[in-house]
């Protein structure tokens, strides 16, 4: 049958996977929490007009990667390709400024890209993102990558490496420009053709150019750390100092960069050796002029967005067992009278805080204790004719094969005891 299948680069997360995403949520909110980050939910689409202002109409993402349409009215709409805009957006329309000096908002949702789809790249997938808005502080910087890398240790990954660069100010990078453009220019024949186009229009986005030729020749390129303003230079100086007091390992690398206009100073991205081409797990910088660009009233601010279905792949090979969540009960039973009664109980275990399944299948008890067996429950309650008569049930340890016979109307005085010894077995 030529069923319909899910669409190219978009993937269905199932059952036995969704515990991971779980965990990589539950971890990442609650430390944001502590942070004093709040959560904030944008629309999934937005106007267009919002991201080609907010990620800039040189970029890759914008000039060939978004979804946009025409609606029904005939507006002009995108499905968001990151978190960003919308946030500051938000930011602006609500006047969240008001609500304090400085804003921590983070966020958690599907993000939209027209990429070619590999390992660790799709068109739907996920971003988790932090902005804080409001600060130019080099403290806010830290603090804003000292959340990130608390995330992914709480999840649990090691042999992270943790770029940093500055692309100082607009000044700063105006220089820059200037010496990058008269170095590249004798070579332009010989640099990839992105790169060639982006010569005039973007120069400093050939730096992370992936070619190998194009990365040859940029190996003596002018560096944008000596171009750096006093100030500039006393602010990363300041960064980098502030990440050494907390412990967080990082490298520099001066051809890290963001191309637009609005970014500044800090930028940084998290990579692992265990994802091959699509190795950046963590991406943010600070983006001082974006507000502005936007319409809001002058606010500096730093950010970053972690891409969940590359940790995904990394937390899978973690095979974390305190992931896997498993059944406190499985419940069997067979006849009408058991079959009613098992459903009862099924309930009262569930309203008192436990995990019970129920085997609805009304097979022979042979089979339901195989199923009882593959759902790695802790214990069994076992209802045949014999118990509803006498208004008892069976219950069985797994584990141990333990067995005792109970009365139905006195299981809440069991409860306190299955608690203690559930937790102390997990
Ligand atoms: P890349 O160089 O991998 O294309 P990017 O610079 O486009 O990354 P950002 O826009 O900075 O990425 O997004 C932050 C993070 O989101 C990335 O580091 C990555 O983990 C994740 N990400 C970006 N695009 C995709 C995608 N198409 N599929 C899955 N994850 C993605
Ligand atoms: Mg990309």
């Amino acid at each position: 049958m030529a069923g319909i299948q899910v669409s190219r680069g978009t993937r269905d997360i199932l059952p036995t996977e969704v515990s991971y995403w779980q965990f990589i949520e539950a971890t990442a909110r609650d430390i944001l929490d502590r942070a004093g980050a709040s959560e904030i939910r944008t629309p999934i689409f937005e106007q267009t007009e919002l991201f080609l202002r907010g990620i800039g109409e040189a970029t890759d993402v914008v000039s060939k990667e978004m979804y946009s349409f025409n609606d029904r009215g005939d507006r002009g709409l995108t499905l968001r390709p990151e978190g960003t805009a919308g946030v500051v957006r938000s930011f602006i329309e609500n006047s969240l400024y008001a609500q304090g000096d400085v804003q921590r908002l983070w966020y958690v949702g599907p993000m939209f890209r027209y990429e070619r789809p590999q390992s660790g790249r799709q068109r739907q997938f996920h971003q988790l993102g932090l902005e804080v808005l409001g600060s130019g502080d080099p403290r806010a910087d830290v603090e804003a990558i000292a959340i990130a890398t608390d995330i992914l240790k709480a999840i649990g990954l090691k042999d992270l490496t943790f770029d940093l660069n500055s692309i100082g100010d607009k000044d700063d990078r105006t220089q820059f420009r200037e010496a990058l453009i008269a170095y590249l220019t004798p070579y332009k024949k010989d640099l990839d053709p992105d790169s060639q186009d982006r010569l005039t229009r973007n120069p400093l986005r050939i730096l992370d150019s992936k070619n190998k030729d194009t990365q040859k020749i940029l190996h003596d390129a002018p560096s944008i750390l000596d171009h750096l303003s006093e100030s500039s230079k006393a602010r990363f100086n300041r960064v980098q100092q502030l990440l050494a007091d907390l412990s967080i390992p990082f490298q520099l690398n001066s051809k890290l960069v963001r191309g637009l206009d609005y970014y500044s100073h800090t930028v940084f991205e998290i990579q692992s050796p265990d994802l091959g081409a699509q190795a950046t797990v963590c991406a943010g910088g600070r983006y001082d002029g974006l507000v502005t660009e936007l319409g809001g009233s002058e606010t500096a601010a730093i950010g970053w967005a972690m891409g969940l279905e590359r940790l995904i792949i990394l937390v899978q090979k973690l095979a974390n067992s305190a992931m896997a969540s498993r059944v406190d009960f499985y419940v069997v039973s067979r006849g009408a009278a058991a079959e009613g009664q098992a459903l009862r109980i099924v309930q009262q275990l569930r309203q008192a805080g436990f995990k019970a399944e129920l085997d609805l299948s009304g097979s022979a008890f042979g089979k339901q204790f195989k199923r009882a067996d593959r759902s790695a429950a802790a214990a069994c309650l076992i209802l045949g004719d014999s118990e509803a008569e006498k208004g008892t049930a069976q219950l069985k340890w797994l584990a141990s094969g333990e067995q005792v016979e109970l009365v139905q109307a006195e299981l809440a005085s069991e409860f306190q005891g299955w608690r203690d010894r559930l937790e102390g077995a997990s």
